[in-house]
């Protein structure tokens, strides 16, 4: 059934915070969605939960329209928000009885205890919640989220202020889980993105910029984008000769080659470029499109909804890196 989302607006009195969105996230798939802060995910995942009203436009959720039928929404959907409101005094099965209780589920010590079971923390079903490590505490607001067995769960950023091996185990659990429901699962960090998700919707400031599987957005990035050249012989020579080509806007030194960025996207520069390295007495060892990540495909896609080109850089933008900066 999965969501299906078609301009759907959302305004905080004169803030309009979601601007006519539409994106789809099916069953059996992990859909990441992913923007900077401000970006509009959380007001989107609260009018997919069934718990705030959209403006307009229309939300069906495992089948019910959010707006005409928010209770079968909520019966379906599983949520789990930035903040998770735990409490810390239960012991980790007894707030699971008590949410199952909330939520009308039947056998509830059961249902508890199989939940815990899936997020790997049977172990600790009696420990107080406020002696459990901060990602064992996310993964009960997770079996929280699971209690009432919903088709579809809505993640919000879950492994924010986790550490590195939580987030490795928080990721895997959320990656299991998307084999079996819906699951959109956002994120700012788009590496984690890459590494979770199926597929991405891209948003900032209230619109949708791109969607599809990171690899899709990669190779259309990646189609007449930037080349990466590496050939032997006197670097300064091959850089000029490089920049003599015609469709060559600028050749710059890297450190696994030169990056050399098309003046056009239509024309490949490639061929002729072939020419002028053999031609010019050089060594041709490489010539490949310059890999792109989601960081740099986030980069460029919001500057094209922003009208503005995107610079030339110089060195790639590892995956690596952009977990660095974001951590
Ligand atoms: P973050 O990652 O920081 O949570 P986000 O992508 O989830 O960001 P939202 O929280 O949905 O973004 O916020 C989108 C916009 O709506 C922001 O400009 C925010 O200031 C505004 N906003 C969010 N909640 C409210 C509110 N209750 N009242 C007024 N404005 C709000």
């Amino acid at each position: 059934m999965g969501i299906e989302v078609t301009d759907l607006i959302k305004k905080y009195g004169e803030v309009t915070a979601v601007k006519g969105i539409s994106f789809s996230a099916e069953t059996g798939k992990v859909t990441g969605f992913l923007g900077p802060n401000g970006a509009g995910k959380t007001t989107t995942m609260r009018v997919l939960t069934g718990y705030t009203p959209p403006n307009s436009g229309k939300a069906v959720v495992a089948g019910y329209d959010v707006f005409e039928d928010s209770l079968a929404v909520r019966r379906r959907v599983g949520y789990l928000p930035e903040n998770v409101p735990l409490y810390r005094d239960m012991t980790a099965r007894d707030y699971l009885m008590y949410v199952a209780e909330i939520r009308g589920v039947k056998q509830r010590r059961d249902r508890a205890l199989a939940v815990l079971n899936r997020v790997g923390l049977s172990k600790r079903a009696d420990s107080r919640i406020r002696t459990l490590s901060k990602g064992m505490r996310q993964r009960v607001g997770l079996a929280s989220a699971l209690i009432h067995d919903p088709e579809v769960l809505i993640l919000d950023e879950p492994t924010i202020g986790l550490d590195p091996i939580q987030v490795l185990e928080l990721r895997d659990l959320v990656k299991e889980l998307g084999q079996t429901h819906t699951v959109l699962f956002s994120t700012h960090i788009l590496s984690e993105a890459e590494q979770v998700c199926d597929k991405v919707v891209i948003i900032n400031r209230g619109e949708i910029v791109a969607q599809g599987a990171p690899a899709e957005l990669r190779a259309e990035l990646e189609r007449g984008g930037r080349i990466l050249v590496r050939a032997g012989g006197d670097p300064a020579r091959l850089l000029e000769a490089v920049r003599q080509v015609d469709n060559v806007a600028e050749a710059a030194v890297a450190p696994d080659g030169l990056v050399i960025t098309p003046v056009s996207m239509v024309n490949d520069p490639r061929p002729a470029l072939v020419r002028a390295i053999v031609q010019g007495g050089f060594d041709l060892l490489e010539i490949r499109p310059v890999a792109v990540n989601l960081e740099e495909i986030f980069l460029e896609l919001t500057r094209r909804s922003a009208g503005v080109a995107a610079p030339q850089q110089e060195v790639e933008v590892t995956a690596q890196a952009a977990e660095e900066t974001d951590a």
